[in-house]
């Protein structure tokens, strides 16, 4: 049964979403190319296991996860791998080391490709194991692998999963469009997730401006029969995609500032992400597509794509009809949190949810508009969904001032950008919050570094006291010997 959810702060914005919305999913076949960035979004890259000439089949590793914020890269295509260089990618800081692969045609299955036959017969354990083997990662935007959520979340004793379908910015739908057409595969992966998470109920979270998916859910829901798993239906306010935000108002707890959704007991998880996660049960499939959005005033005739991951974006927007009028920008992600893309020739990774291809229409006044000083109008904190006071994090970050960023919470802002948004002085302050967390990472970091070579010269400095303690207390020893009659030294005068 459908429960209403309450939401502080945010704003109703333009959606955006219909025109991509209403035209069924497009399945994009198999491009001649893949580039498959070894970052898939979240900051860490796995590490290649084949070599430039290598022949590969679709599904086969590529890449291997050895640190558990990176995910294992698959081969979405048979094919030879012509190159492994550095690339402009869809990652921060623009570049990642890529894997491209020239498809050969074939039909080539890779034969770790199988189903997983049973997976309530798998320990969590074994499922997160299989998930981290099958590069399973967060499809919400973030690309943060899931089974190291997943693992967290146990040793924290978890009890709530929560879904994330609010689908959270303007302009993006492809969790809606997936919903719509999915919704089995979502209530199936979010039984996975549950029990590899080792949480007893699972709640999934849907927009109330989605009444198509929440349909769609709902009877997927009832057909399963299982009272720990429920759906709670959201004001479609913005941010409330957003985790923390999302887990107060669908499991009334709040996250500690600082800490982790496993902290309050709560796990989180993108409906797309649950339907990979059926996809992988049931066709042994590991992350090889992705259902994205590709929109805006610049695209043609805008709309949801599922593709391999690392097709070029230039495909998936050729698949939209291609560009429309003078395109300006070309950002990965939604209009609020998005960021720039270098081309349209990077490939798309797992992290990906939107293609946004902005005109001078969509950025409009904002374009070019001069910075003016703050008018402490206070518009910024009655948004402010993290509850932050953004006119003093200004001051503070401006003036670098450690402290009182730190005390002001300059960590829990979730970048939002709706305090841009409002600012009648156009003011960038989310930019500036970024970039004061960023400094003051590396002012931690330097403390930390500072710290630990203090203690290291203490512990250096005791070791020498140590060593000429002894030297002392032997040479003392010896001497003391030595003045002892009798003992037939030198001293003795014969
Ligand atoms: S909205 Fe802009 S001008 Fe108003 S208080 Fe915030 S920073 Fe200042
Ligand atoms: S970007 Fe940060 S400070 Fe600005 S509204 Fe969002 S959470 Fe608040």
């Amino acid at each position: 049964m459908a429960a209403r959810s309450t939401f502080p702060a945010g704003l109703v914005l333009d959606a955006h979403k219909q025109q991509a919305c209403e035209s069924p999913i497009i399945e994009l076949p198999l491009p001649t190319q893949v580039v498959l960035a070894l970052d898939q979004g979240a900051g860490y890259s796995a590490e290649p296991v084949v070599a430039v000439g290598d022949a590969v089949a679709a599904g086969a590793l590529v890449a291997r996860a050895d640190h558990p914020f990176a995910s294992a890269v698959h081969a979405p295509l048979a094919g030879i791998i012509v190159a492994m260089e550095t690339r402009e990618a869809a990652v921060q800081g623009g570049r990642s080391l890529c894997i491209v692969i020239d498809g050969s045609g074939a039909d080539r299955i890779d034969d770790s490709v199988r189903p997983v036959t049973d997976p309530a017969s798998l320990s969590p354990e074994e499922l997160v194991q299989r998930m981290r083997d099958a590069g399973i990662a967060g499809l919400g935007g973030a690309g943060f692998p899931t089974p190291t959520k997943l693992a967290s979340a146990r040793e924290l004793g978890a009890h709530t999963l929560v879904l994330n379908g609010a689908e959270c910015e303007p302009w993006i739908c492809c969790d809606d469009a997936l919903m719509r057409s999915a919704a089995d595969d979502v209530v199936l992966g979010a039984l996975i997730l549950r029990r590899a998470a080792g949480t007893v109920r699972c709640v999934i979270a849907i927009e109330d401006d989605k009444p198509a998916a929440i349909a769609a859910v709902t009877k997927a829901i009832e057909r399963l029969r299982d009272d720990a798993l429920t759906l709670a239906v959201i004001p479609a306010v913005y941010p409330k995609g957003a985790e923390r935000q999302l887990i107060t108002a669908v499991a009334g707890v709040e996250v500690p500032a600082g800490g982790l959704p496993a902290d309050a007991g709560v796990v989180c998880q993108n409906v797309a992400t649950a339907a990979a996660v059926a996809r992988w049960a049931t066709r042994g499939e590991p992350m090889l597509s992705r259902i994205v959005t590709v929109t805006g005033s610049g695209v043609a005739h805008p709309g949801n794509v599922r593709a391999a991951i690392g097709t070029p974006l230039a495909a998936l927007i050729a698949a939209c009809g291609g560009y429309r009028g003078a395109p300006l920008r070309l950002i990965a992600g939604g209009s609020m949190t998005g960021r720039a893309l270098p081309s349209d020739e990077v490939g798309l990774t797992k992290s990906m949810n939107c293609v946004l291809v902005t005109t001078r229409d969509d950025i409009g006044s904002r374009l070019g508009a001069v910075e003016l000083p703050c008018i402490r109008c206070g518009d910024c904190a009655s948004v402010c969904p993290a509850g932050l006071l953004p006119q003093q994090l200004l001051r503070a970050a401006l003036a670098d001032a450690h402290d009182a960023l730190r005390r002001l919470g300059v960590r829990d802002c979730i970048d939002c950008g709706l305090c841009d948004y409002v600012c009648p002085s156009q003011i960038p302050l989310a930019d500036r919050f970024r970039h004061a967390r960023r400094r003051l990472l590396e002012a931690e970091a330097m403390a930390n570094k500072a710290a630990a070579a203090r203690e290291r010269h203490e512990l250096h400095k005791r070791r020498l006291q140590q060593a000429a303690t002894a030297e002392q207390r032997a040479f003392d020893s010896v001497r003391n010997r030595a003045r002892q009659p009798g003992d037939g030294s030198a001293g003795d005068g014969n």
